[in-house]
C-alpha cells in the first residue's frame, strides 16, 4: 500500500506553484485566529501540503468593510507587512487601497511600495473601475512598478454598486495601456468576461471564484494565449488544492502549466519580488 507521502507526491502540481490571491485567514469569522504568528503558520501550512510554494497576499481588514476607511486600509497593509517579516520567503504582499480617496491611496502605495517593498496593489468593491477615483492609483502603480489586481465579477443576481464586470476592467486597462491588470475570478466572470477583457492585452486574469468547472480554464489560454492566465485561489475562501485543480485537471500541457502555476506571475511582478522565472 502507498505511504502517505507517496499518495500526496501524485496531486502535487509539477513545479513549484504561486498563488496570485490569497487573504489572511483573520479576515473571515470562521477561523478563530488569536495572532498574526498563527495566521502565519496555519495559511503556509496548508499552502504548502497543497504544492503551493509563494503566495500574494491581501487583507481586506478583520471587518471586510465594502468602503473602507484610509485608517483600515493602513490596519490592513500592516498586517500582511507583519505576514512577510515573519515569513518573507513565502509571502509577496499587496497594498490595498480604497478609490474614494485617491490622493490618501497615492501616500499609502508610496508608503507600502515605495518604503515597505509591497509587490502590487488590490482593489476591490468600493468603486467601479470606470470611476476616476482609480486613475492616481493606477498611475501610481505604473510609476512603482507593480501590477494592480482588481476585483470582478458578473452575479447573475447582481453586483454590488460599486463592484467591477470585466467590461469595466477593459475600461480600466485601456484608461491605463501601460499598467499590468489582474482581473481576479475568472469562474465569477465568466465565458463572456474573457470575451470582454480578450483586446486588452494588459490585462490577466486569475483562476479564482467558483468552483471548478470544466473547460473554463482552457477556453481562457485558448481566447487569451497561455501567458495571460494565472493560477489564484482566493484562499482561505477557497481551499489551494480545489483551486489548484482547477489548472491540474485542465486540459494543458505541463508546460503551459508552468506558465499559469509560475512564470506568469514572475513577469508580472517586479524585480524586487525575487520570482524567476523558470
Ligand atoms: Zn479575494
Amino acid at each position: 500500500m502507498a505511504t502517505l507521502g507517496e499518495l500526496r507526491a501524485r496531486v502535487l502540481p509539477p513545479c513549484p506553484a504561486l498563488d496570485v490571491h490569497v487573504h489572511p485567514l483573520s479576515c473571515f469569522s470562521p477561523y478563530r485566529i488569536e495572532s498574526v504568528e498563527q495566521d502565519v503558520r496555519c495559511l503556509r501550512e496548508a499552502a504548502q501540503r497543497s504544492g503551493v510554494t509563494k503566495v500574494c497576499v491581501f487583507s481586506l481588514h478583520p471587518t471586510c468593510p465594502r468602503e473602507p476607511t484610509v485608517a483600515q486600509c493602513q490596519e490592513a497593509n500592516d498586517y500582511v507587512l507583519r505576514m512577510r517579516d515573519l515569513a518573507p520567503d513565502f509571502f509577496l504582499p499587496f497594498c490595498y487601497v480604497n478609490p474614494m480617496y485617491p490622493g490618501e491611496s497615492v501616500v499609502e502605495i508610496r508608503r507600502c511600495v515605495g518604503e515597505e517593498g509591497m509587490v502590487g496593489v488590490k482593489l476591490w468593491v468600493s468603486r467601479r473601475a470606470t470611476d476616476p477615483g482609480l486613475d492616481p492609483i493606477v498611475g501610481e502603480s505604473v510609476a512603482q512598478d507593480v501590477p494592480i489586481l482588481q476585483h470582478a465579477w458578473r452575479k447573475t443576481t447582481g453586483n454590488l454598486e460599486g463592484e467591477s464586470t470585466p467590461g469595466d476592467v477593459a475600461h480600466l486597462a485601456r484608461r491605463h495601456p501601460r499598467a499590468r491588470i489582474i482581473m481576479a475570478h475568472l469562474n465569477g466572470c465568466n465565458p463572456r468576461g474573457i470575451e470582454e477583457v480578450a483586446d486588452c492585452p494588459n490585462i490577466f486574469i486569475d483562476t479564482s471564484g467558483g468552483d471548478p468547472e470544466r473547460g473554463v480554464v482552457e477556453l481562457a489560454v485558448a481566447r487569451l494565449g497561455a501567458r495571460r492566465v494565472l493560477y489564484g485561489s482566493d484562499a482561505p475562501i477557497r481551499h489551494f488544492g480545489v483551486s489548484l485543480a482547477k489548472v491540474l485537471g485542465a486540459e494543458l500541457s505541463d508546460s503551459v502549466r508552468r506558465e499559469l502555476l509560475w512564470n506568469n506571475a514572475a513577469r508580472l511582478l517586479p524585480a524586487r519580488a525575487g520570482v524567476g522565472v523558470i
